[in-house]
Formats: C-alpha cells, structure tokens, sequence
C-alpha cells in the first residue's frame, strides 16, 4: 500500500501522546478530525463502541480511526463527507458489520430483551448523551 509521497507544505503527524485514545490518519487537519468525530459522536460508526471502551471481540481499549466511506484507491476524498470513526477492529475489517445503521424499532428490540442491568446501562448511557433533562 502506498499513499503517495509527502506533498510540499504538507504536515505529518510524527508522534502521538500514547494516552490519547483517538488515532488519526496522517494528512487530515485536525479542524477536520474534530467536525468528524463532533459529528460521529466519537462513536465507532460500525460497532457503536466508544474510546476508552473494552472492545469484546479484542478484550482491548477502544481506539478510534477516522476511515474512509469511499475508498482512496475508489477515488475517495479526504473530506467531511467521505470520513467516519471507526474503531481499531472495524477499521481493520475484523468485525462482520454491516455499515448499515439500527432502526429504532430493532434497537428497542434488543433493549427490551436485555437485562435489567443492561437496560440501566443504557438508559444511563442515554442520560449522559442527551441531559437527564432532555
Ligand atoms: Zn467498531
């Protein structure tokens, strides 16, 4: 895989923090990596998984990636619209996703067979997203 040489001008990150949970793909801004993440919610767009995170299907902390929807080699470009978080597995295509988002009624689905520590995980989960207010 080649991603083509540096361009003049061109800013590449060299090294990361290591505490910092969020990895990012050299040659996007990090104005861009911010409106992306803003925008995804800091969620992994496939497994919904958060940084910080157990990642089940690893047993390891959550990493985000910003990936791309269209790929490069397809002639995706590096902007808003073609660039979603996504987790170290599903960025790699280790997990069996499919890209497309639950509906509301198979989520309830899901939260209604759950358990009742699951259910207040989530509703937790949802109080700290939206307000206890909200
Ligand atoms: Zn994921």
């Amino acid at each position: 895989m080649t991603a083509g040489a540096t361009k003049p001008g061109q800013y590449v990150l060299t090294e990361e923090p290591p505490e910092n949970p969020i990895k990012f793909e050299r040659g996007i801004s990090a104005k861009l990596r911010a409106e992306v993440l803003d925008r995804n919610g800091f969620t992994c767009q496939m497994c919904g998984l958060t940084p910080g995170e157990i990642d089940p299907a690893t047993g390891r902390k959550v990493r985000l990636h910003l990936g791309h929807i269209k790929d490069k080699s397809l002639g995706g470009k590096i902007e808003l619209s073609n660039l979603r978080a996504l987790c170290s597995s599903c960025n790699q295509g280790a997990k069996n996703i499919t890209g497309e988002k639950p509906t509301s009624i198979w989520l309830l689905s899901q939260v209604r067979r759950a358990g009742q520590e699951e259910q207040r995980a989530v509703l937790n989960w949802l109080f700290k997203k939206f307000g206890a207010d909200g």
